[in-house]
C-alpha cells in the first residue's frame, strides 16, 4: 500500500486498524520531503522532530485503545503566514526571516486538538501577495505537474505539497483566490470559506476584510473534514461568527445552477472554457437545472479589489518597522540610520520585496486626503454593488458555477515583469472575496498535461451545500 496516496478517511481507517502506525506514516512523508522538496520547493520549514513527537503521541493513544479523532496522525502542511507556536513564520518575506511564532493560530490549536501532525510550513508569495508563488523572498515553488510552470499563488507551497504527496492535506489562505487558484493549477480541491466562518486569529494579516483560511486537499470529502475541524466562532477574532451549518436536503433534480455570462471573457483559454462548459453539462446530466444569469458589476471587481486590498495592506504592514517584529536595519553592520525614522525607512527598503512595496505605495496613495473619495470610497461602492448582484442571483439559483482562472498554470517568469498580467489571473476570484462568499475549486479535467478546476460559489454560510454538490460531482465523475 502506498501510504502517501491515501485520503484522510482511508488513512484514519488504516491507523485505527493498525495497518500502519502514525510514526511510520510521518516518516514516510518526511522521507519524501527529503527527496522531493529541493526540486518542488513546497516547504520553507520542516518540523521534523515536532512532527515525529506528535505522531508518537497518536501511536500512544492507539496503543491504549483510545478513540482517536478523524485528524489524529494526519500529516499537514501549513502556509507560512499561519502561526505555529515555536516555529519560524516568515510570510515569505525577508523582514520576518528570523521571526518565531510565539503562539498558535486558532486553526492550529484546532488541528492540534485533533492530534494532527504538522510536517512544516509552506512557501507563499510574500505576505500572500501574488498569484504564482514567485514573489516569495526565498524562491519559487514549482508545479509538480510541470516543473517549468508555476504552482499558483499565493498558497502555492501548500498546493504543491499535497500534489507531490509531501503532505496529505494543507491549509492556505484566500484573500483573492489564493486557495482556489493553486488548487486549480495543481489539480486539487480548495475551499475559501464564507468571510467570518474561520477564525483569522494567528493569520498574518494581508487585507483583513478579505482574508480567510481554508483547506487544500486531494478530494472534496477531505476538504469537508478539514473545514469542519477549523471553522467556528472564536472570541479572539471578532469578525468570526457562529452560524449554524445548515444541513441541506439534497435533491439534485431540484438544484438550480446559475452560470454568469460575465465570467466567460474574451482571451480565455479555449481548453479551459471547454472544460468548464463540460462541467456544467455534467451537472445537467445529473438532473440539475442550469440557467444563464448576469452579475452586471463583475467588470469592476478586479479594480475594486486592487484598490481596497492595497489600502488595507498599507495599514496592516505598517507594523513591520524594524522595531516591533522581525528584521531591522539596526541589525545590519552597514546601516546608515541615524534616527528612528531612518530605521523605519531603511528596514522597509531593505527587507520588503518589490511587489509588497508597490502595494503599500498604491494603498497609501488611494487612502490619502484628496484621493480617498476618488479611489477608495468608489471602490467600496463598487464592492456593495457586486455584493448586491450576488444577493439577487441567490434569490433565483442555488449556486453559481464559474471558471477559477482564465488559463491553466503558466510558465515560470511569464508574468513576473508585468504586474497587470499577474493581477488579471485573479479575474474570476475577486467577486467572491469582495462579497465574502464561500467558493470551492474542484478539478474537472486537463488541458494537455495541466489540470483545470471549476468553481462553485455558494450563498453566505452555505458551505454545506457547495460541498455536497462537489461531493456528488466527485462521486460521479471521479476525483482529479
Ligand atoms: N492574487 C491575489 C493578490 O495578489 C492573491 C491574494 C490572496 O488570495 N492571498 O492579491
Amino acid at each position: 500500500m502506498e501510504l502517501t496516496r491515501l485520503t484522510i478517511t482511508k488513512t484514519h481507517q488504516g491507523l485505527k486498524k493498525k495497518s500502519f502506525s502514525a510514526t511510520e506514516l510521518c516518516k514516510t512523508y518526511l522521507d519524501r520531503i527529503d527527496k522531493k522538496n529541493k526540486e518542488i520547493f513546497a516547504y520553507l520549514t520542516i518540523c521534523r522532530e515536532k512532527a515525529l513527537k506528535q505522531a508518537k503521541e497518536v501511536d500512544g493513544l492507539i496503543a491504549k485503545k483510545q478513540k482517536i479523532p478523524l485528524l489524529a496522525g494526519i500529516p499537514f502542511a501549513i502556509k507560512d503566514n499561519i502561526l505555529v507556536q515555536d516555529v519560524k513564520c516568515t510570510a515569505g518575506s525577508k523582514i520576518l526571516q528570523n521571526y518565531i511564532a510565539p503562539y498558535d493560530a486558532t486553526v492550529i490549536k484546532k488541528l492540534k486538538k485533533q492530534k494532527a501532525v504538522i510536517l512544516g510550513k509552506t512557501n507563499l508569495d510574500e505576505f500572500a501577495m501574488g498569484s504564482s508563488c514567485e514573489y516569495s523572498a526565498f524562491g519559487s515553488t514549482k508545479n509538480p505537474h510541470d516543473i517549468e510552470r508555476v504552482a499558483g499563488g499565493s498558497s502555492g507551497g501548500s498546493a504543491a505539497a499535497v500534489t507531490s504527496q509531501l503532505s496529505l492535506a494543507s491549509l492556505g489562505s484566500d484573500t483573492c483566490g489564493s486557495i482556489r487558484l493553486p488548487a486549480s493549477f495543481c489539480g486539487l480541491v480548495g475551499l475559501k470559506p464564507t468571510y467570518g466562518r474561520v477564525s483569522r486569529y494567528g493569520l498574518i494579516a494581508m487585507a483583513s476584510s478579505f482574508d480567510q483560511i481554508g483547506p487544500i486537499t486531494k478530494t472534496v470529502e477531505d476538504t469537508k473534514i478539514v473545514f469542519n475541524a477549523i471553522k467556528g466562532k472564536d472570541p479572539l477574532d471578532s469578525t468570526s461568527v457562529e452560524s449554524k451549518v445548515s444541513s441541506f436536503k439534497f435533491q439534485v433534480s431540484g438544484l438550480k445552477i446559475g452560470v454568469p455570462r460575465e465570467y466567460f471573457v474574451a482571451g480565455m483559454d479555449e481548453g479551459v472554457e471547454r472544460l468548464i462548459k463540460e462541467a456544467i453539462k455534467k451537472f445537467k446530466d445529473l438532473g440539475a437545472k442550469t440557467e444563464e444569469i448576469s452579475l452586471p458589476h463583475t467588470q469592476y471587481a478586479l479594480s475594486a479589489y486592487y484598490l481596497i486590498m492595497p489600502s488595507e495592506v498599507s495599514a496592516n504592514l505598517a507594523r513591520y518597522d524594524g522595531i516591533k517584529y522581525g528584521m531591522s536595519a539596526t541589525h545590519a553592520q552597514d546601516s546608515k540610520s541615524k534616527n528612528l525614522a531612518d530605521v523605519y525607512g531603511e528596514t522597509r527598503q531593505k527587507y520588503l520585496g518589490e511587489e509588497v512595496k508597490r502595494r503599500i505605495m498604491l494603498g497609501t496613495f488611494a487612502l490619502s486626503a484628496g484621493y480617498y473619495e476618488a479611489y477608495y470610497l468608489k471602490a467600496q461602492r463598487a464592492r456593495t454593488k457586486i455584493k448586491q448582484d450576488f444577493e439577487k442571483a441567490f434569490a433565483k439559483v442555488d449556486f453559481i458555477l464559474t471558471p477559477v482562472s482564465p488559463s491553466p498554470a503558466f510558465k515560470l517568469e511569464e508574468k513576473t515583469q508585468n504586474p497587470i498580467q499577474m493581477y488579471l489571473t485573479d479575474i474570476f476570484a475577486a467577486g467572491v472575496n469582495l462579497a465574502g462568499l464561500p467558493a470551492i475549486s474542484i478539478p474537472c479535467g486537463r488541458v494537455g498535461h495541466l489540470p483545470v478546476n471549476f468553481q462553485i460559489i455558494g450563498n453566505a454560510f452555505e458551505e454545506d451545500k457547495i460541498l455536497k454538490a462537489g461531493m456528488l460531482f466527485e462521486k460521479t465523475y471521479g476525483a482529479n
